[in-house]
């Protein structure tokens, strides 16, 4: 076998189910007769040579716990050919020839380099609560982040039912809005305000102004990439429009970032760092382990991290349909 050692790192944000990857990639490693070796903090911690070999032990007791046991972090300095020179060189230092990520696509965007600039083979895991990669059905943390999302707004139904108030609920998901749509499906939540739309300030218009006395609350889910503006300046707008409205504001955060990983979550990712495994076995190069049709499928780093995914208008139409944006009113 040509690759005898892999590197595995996360990097980025954060993302529930990682550590549940992290374990896969070590323990199938080491069991088709790979050494594997931690990163600490990502591509920062590379550079520095914060590396450490794992063996079996290492990984117990981690699948249920959120964030990264190998910690993440954000690191300007690998953007730089000499920041991933000094990556490369700390690879060659402990004889690692492959090395698994375990993030977004900024994450890949510098994998893809690093292995276009040296002999380091680079496989991709998908981690991101944003669902935003091109290639995958899947990203590790989506599932358990959405649950987190569904029940903070149910919560906020029940104060907002109780009060005939409008909230206005910022939730994460960079540029896309699979987070903002899916749980405004889940949860009933009126309008769903995400980047992949034109007009939907107005389509919350249209709804504030039909809806009547027949809803006690209402809850209009705003996408932190909205391009109509931030959630505050899009309540401000609305709330001039309708002065008679009491509205709220809620900002759901880092919370939707944390917790236990979802059973889909732990499952997906342990299933894509067991392909990743293979993938290297088989000698495959710059791939990204995706997920399609329940299963593990490769899909070229390159075409990833070149490719935007979001929301499609035929998921938008489906929402449309049982009352997102518009109302449902009886005949
Ligand atoms: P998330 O979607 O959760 O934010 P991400 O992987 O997209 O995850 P980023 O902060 O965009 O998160 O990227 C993580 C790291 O990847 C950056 O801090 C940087 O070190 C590296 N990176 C991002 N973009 C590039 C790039 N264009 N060239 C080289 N390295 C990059």
């Amino acid at each position: 076998m040509k690759n005898r050692k892999i590197g595995v790192l996360t990097s980025g944000g954060d993302a529930p189910g990682m550590n549940a990857a992290i374990r896969a990639v070590t323990r199938a490693g080491i069991n088709n007769g790979f050494e594997v070796y931690g990163i600490r903090q990502g591509y920062r911690g590379l550079m520095d040579g914060d590396i450490y070999q794992l063996n079996s032990w290492d990984v117990s007791g981690i699948i249920q716990a959120g964030g990264t046991f190998l910690q993440t972090a954000r690191s300007e300095e690998f953007r730089t050919v000499e920041g991933r020179q000094r990556a490369y060189e700390q690879l060659k230092k402990f004889g690692i020839d492959s090395l698994v990520v375990i993030g977004g696509d900024g994450s890949f965007t510098g994998a893809n380099l690093l292995s276009m600039e040296t002999d380091i083979n680079v496989i991709g895991i998908p981690g991101t609560i944003d669902n935003d990669l091109y290639g995958t059905d899947y990203t590790i943390g989506y599932d358990t982040a959405l649950n987190t999302v569904i029940q903070a707004i149910d919560k906020i139904r029940d104060t907002a039912n109780s009060h005939n108030r409008v909230f206005f609920v910022e939730v994460m998901g960079r540029d896309a809005g699979f987070i903002a749509l899916h749980s405004c499906v889940a949860c009933g939540a009126e309008v769903a305000i995400i980047p992949e739309e034109q007009n939907q300030l107005e389509k919350a218009r249209q709804y504030l102004s039909v809806r009547g006395n027949k809803r006690k609350s209402t809850i209009i889910l705003v996408a932190e990439g909205a391009k109509e503006g931030d959630v505050r300046s899009i309540s401000e707008q609305i709330q001039s429009d309708f002065p008679n409205l009491d509205i709220r504001l809620s900002i759901l955060g880092h919370m939707q970032r944390g917790g236990t990983p979802s059973a889909k979550d732990r499952i997906v990712a342990s299933f894509m760092g067991i392909a990743a495994v293979q993938a290297l076995m088989d000698n495959q190069k710059s791939l990204m382990i995706g997920w399609k049709n329940e299963q593990p499928v490769h899909v070229p780093l390159s075409k990833v991290i070149k490719t935007h995914k979001g929301v499609s208008h035929e998921e938008v139409a489906c929402a449309e349909s049982i009352g997102t944006f518009i109302p449902v009113i009886d005949n």
